[in-house]
């Protein structure tokens, strides 16, 4: 049992925070209460698309606070025939439903594609899902998440999840032959909180033919990978698929909560009137916040700018630790990095943020790099300068 954590004794202590409280951004820069200054490497956790205060969304932001913030899905709202119409052009799916954060925006797919099943006369249907997945933390979600850490505690699980390792279609074959209550694959295109694992082209492509071939809706979370994160609206677009349905959230409203699930011709009439609904979700606030991120990053040619940061960005690294004994790896895609080192590396949050740097430890062992679409060419090489120096001393230490 932890103690309260005494800087918010109030706040029930879930996430084992960083002893500093954050007050004000600008860019890629933020300020705590005390002054001190961070390179904001993190983004939010993929987030903040536009980083902070940015000087289109603010004047943006305040004209729709000041005209109408929400209403209720009892009526309609114009925002939401914008987004959605924008989002569906850039995707290449028809129709969008609108929720508020990541975990909705899957158990919206999970929904979807167990009545997907049940209207096809399928009464116990099974989405196959990932190892190592990460799908958000209610308890659908949770039990479609392959990490048995945010599982404990809170079983019994949802079923009617049938668990395959990535890249592997003969192990996706070997789990769904002869089952016909399968309906639905579900995955992350890179997985994030599991450790920036992608999934391969030619892997992708192959279940997009086992879909079509058995009937399946392809889900893909998009939470943490889409909307330009990798140089592309969406990340299966490098492997030139359209799937059934994809969720998404994180970056589309750069901070403003926003979750959307898009769909395709297969699964864009399966919900209908009294399905599903969300009292906050495609209020007229978030659809703002939505539309206004998409727009800025077409006229500022912000996935251009996410593929070339993140090419220079990888090739710093690259080099900077090129043969480096301690550490593994370095992958990703455009601005979706991350460095796995051969031990624990918990302990480097608190380095980083001493050296002035905001950035992630997931899957223990993997610095992740998340930072604001924006980020410039002085930036990556000021985020090099801080990082590199801090990880090389951390690997020379014994253990
Ligand atoms: C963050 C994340 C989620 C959960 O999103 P929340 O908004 O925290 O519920 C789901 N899937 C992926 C891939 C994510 O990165």
């Amino acid at each position: 049992m932890s103690p309260a954590d005494p800087m918010s004794p109030h706040v029930m202590n879930t996430y084992g925070r960083l002893p500093i409280a954050l007050a004000r951004g600008v860019g890629c820069r933020v300020w705590d209460t005390e002054g001190r200054e961070y390179l904001d490497g993190l983004g939010g956790i993929a987030v903040n698309t536009l980083g902070h205060a940015h000087p289109k969304l603010v004047p943006a932001l305040q004209e729709q606070v000041a005209t109408l913030i929400h209403t209720s899905n009892y009526y309609h709202v114009t925002g939401q025939e914008v987004l959605a119409k924008k989002l569906t052009a850039l995707s290449g799916l028809t129709n969008a439903f609108f929720c508020n954060s990541g975990l909705e925006a899957n158990e919206a797919a999970i929904k979807m594609a167990r009545k997907f099943g049940h209207d096809k006369g399928i009464a116990n249907p099974q989405i196959v899902v990932y190892e190592h997945a990460f799908h958000g933390r209610s308890l659908a979600t949770l039990s479609a998440g392959g990490n048995f850490k945010i599982q404990q505690g809170f079983g019994p699980l949802v079923d009617g999840f049938i668990r395959v390792p990535l890249n592997d279609i003969e192990a996706l074959k070997r789990a769904t032959t002869g089952n016909p209550n399968v309906v639905a694959v579900m995955f992350e295109t890179i997985q994030g909180e599991g450790g920036i694992h992608p999934m391969r082209v030619d892997y992708l492509q192959q279940v997009r033919q086992l879909c079509d071939a058995n009937d399946w809706l392809m889900m893909i979370d998009e939470v943490q990978c889409g909307i330009g994160r990798t140089g592309k609206w969406f990340a299966f677009e490098w492997a030139g698929i359209v799937p059934d349905v994809v969720q998404l959230a994180k970056g589309l409203g750069s901070g403003v909560p926003i979750g959307a699930v898009l769909a395709g011709t297969r699964a864009a009439t399966i919900f209908q009137p009294g399905n599903h609904g969300t009292t906050f979700g495609g209020n007229p606030l978030a659809m703002r916040a939505g539309i206004e991120t998409l727009t800025i990053m077409e006229d500022d040619g912000l996935l251009q700018h996410a593929a070339e940061m993140g090419t220079y960005l990888m090739g710093r690294l690259r080099t900077a630790f090129e043969g480096r004994p301690g550490v593994v790896d370095v992958r990703g895609q455009g601005l979706m990095i991350g460095m796995e080192l051969a031990k624990p590396c918990g302990e480097l949050l608190q380095r980083f943020l001493q050296a002035g740097l905001l950035v992630s430890i997931t899957a223990d062992k993997v610095v992740r790099i998340l930072p604001p679409l924006i980020i410039t060419h002085a930036e990556v090489d000021e985020l090099i300068d801080k990082l590199v120096p801090v990880v090389n001393t951390f690997l020379d230490e014994q253990g």
